[in-house]
């Protein structure tokens, strides 16, 4: 969790004269940690260490990564105070412009996460048991670097006069804006605030700095849905481009959680809003085409194939989950064709493997598991699609536990299982074998008595299922 790296104490508050508007600007610095020096870098020849913070350089303190990059990368003699342990030491360097220092960095931001200032009553961190989930799902953020560096989507609500001239300096970009409405009293609805600046005039700031936008709109019923949709959209593409490149359209998810008196919508409702967003394309199709996107949910949840490659264009916004299965299906397609067809073992048993993953995708994952069952003979591979008890609702993969999945397959006797079970990453946290709840992949391994492996993507997952295959043909198991 970013903000665990930070320890509040070792935060310095300072107060600096901004020089074009002659106000002082708060400005937050701590040590910078190291956590890796790769042997290669000149952090290495200098005799930088793991664990080692950077307190200072060439005598200013640090917010996060874009003022270190800014000193260092714009001296040729830097000098670097540095705490070990409990002594505080002095490195200097002399170096290229262009010369990195190669140490890793705990986090980018060193000062903390900046946190939102919203309530939107579908916020996803008050649809979640607070005792049970990892302290990363629980951070609010709302922070523009982290918008920046992860993609993380922010509502611009909570910028001070600090932050704008920090993002009038660096202009980072893209940048990925939550919009939800362009009508001021819908937005402020949405995000559970009495008021904020319209959101058009922050998207023209942020385009008269040069900086591309992605957005997107969380959709709840009867709030921002229908009128108020083609409303935002129409704005939307009114800043095609500069700076809005692209519009994604999520529908809520609430989970047994929640308290904020929202509903899901509809089958009906869910086909009223493709067809709207699809009429409003296809009304100038050389003008409206591979700007607004409907998420992935859409299409699954009213067993509606997904559109093809060309609707999606280069896949703006596949982060949040639009055009992943779309993506996923020419992938397995593309390594199915790679593959070499195994030799089939003449009238011996396919070896069964399970793949796991969420309800919402049984007919796309049960026909790429018979794609694969018929390209490497010799494998069965089922689709078990579980519902989420944890989450209480009929759910996407990214949201099963391992709990989830130990319920879900607890009562099924082994041989129908098979000799391996597959994870999706992308239930698993980013690096990690560690589910939602906490669970390890090896504890459910343990369980279940079968042995689970994780795979992320197309490519992994046919490597897998043919290394299986290799496997279990040269032990003749
Ligand atoms: S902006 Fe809204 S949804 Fe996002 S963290 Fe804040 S309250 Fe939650």
């Amino acid at each position: 969790m970013e903000s665990a790296l930070v320890n509040k104490k070792e935060l310095k508050h300072h107060r600096v004269l901004d020089e074009s508007t002659q106000k002082d600007i708060k400005v937050v610095t701590a040590p910078a940690l190291i956590i890796s020096v790769p042997p290669w870098s000149l952090a290495s020849e200098i005799g930088l260490k793991q664990g080692d913070k950077i307190l200072e350089i060439n005598g200013a303190g640090l917010r996060d990564i874009f003022d270190f990059e800014l000193q260092f990368k714009n001296s040729e003699e830097v000098e670097l105070l540095i705490k070990r342990e409990n002594e505080e030491l002095i490195f200097e360097i002399e170096k290229d412009y262009d010369d990195e220092l190669g140490a890793e960095f705990a986090t980018p931001l060193f000062n903390g996460v900046q946190e939102c200032a919203n309530k939107c009553p579908f916020c996803f961190v008050e649809n979640q048991p607070f005792d049970q989930t990892r302290e990363t799902l629980q951070l609010r953020d709302d922070d523009f670097r982290l918008s920046y560096f992860h993609g993380s989507y922010i509502t611009l609500t909570n910028l001070s006069f600090s932050d704008r001239k920090r993002i009038e300096e660096l202009r980072p970009g893209p940048l990925y804006i939550s919009v939800h409405a362009t009508e001021p009293e819908v937005r402020n609805l949405m995000l559970g605030r009495k008021k904020s600046n319209p959101i058009i005039d922050e998207l023209k700031w942020l385009g008269s700095l040069g900086i591309p936008v992605h957005t997107q709109i969380v959709l709840c019923p009867e709030m921002n849905d229908k009128e108020h949709l083609l409303k935002t959209i129409s704005d939307l593409h009114e800043l095609k481009d500069n700076p809005v490149v692209s519009v994604a359209v999520v529908p809520v998810g609430l989970t047994k959680y929640h308290r904020g008196g929202l509903r899901r919508f509809t089958i009906d409702e869910l086909f009223d809003v493709i067809n709207l967003v699809e009429n409003w394309q296809n009304s100038d199709l050389n003008n409206r085409k591979n700007f607004v996107f409907l998420s992935d949910e859409f299409y699954l949840m009213t067993h509606t194939p997904v559109p093809n490659q060309d609707y999606y264009g280069d896949y703006p916004q596949l982060e949040d989950g639009v055009g992943m299965t779309r993506l996923f299906l020419n992938e397995i397609e593309k390594k199915l064709k790679q593959i070499k067809k195994p030799k089939n073992r003449n009238n011996q048993a396919s070896k069964k493997i399970a793949w796991i993953n969420g309800t919402i995708s049984k007919p796309i994952v049960e026909q790429v598991a018979n794609r694969i069952n018929q390209a490497i003979p010799g494998i069965e591979l089922k689709a078990f699609c579980l519902d989420s008890i944890f989450w209480g609702v009929t759910n996407v993969s990214g949201l099963l536990t391992g709990n989830d999945i130990y319920q879900g397959l607890r009562y099924i006797p082994k041989e129908m299982i098979g000799e391996l079970i597959i994870i999706p990453s992308v239930m698993l946290k980013e690096g990690s074998d560690i589910f939602l709840d906490d669970m390890h992949i090896s504890e459910l391994e343990k369980k279940l008595g079968i042995k689970c492996k994780k795979a992320w993507g197309a490519d992994e997952l046919i490597n897998l299922v043919s290394q299986t295959h290799l496997h279990l043909t040269a032990t003749g198991t």
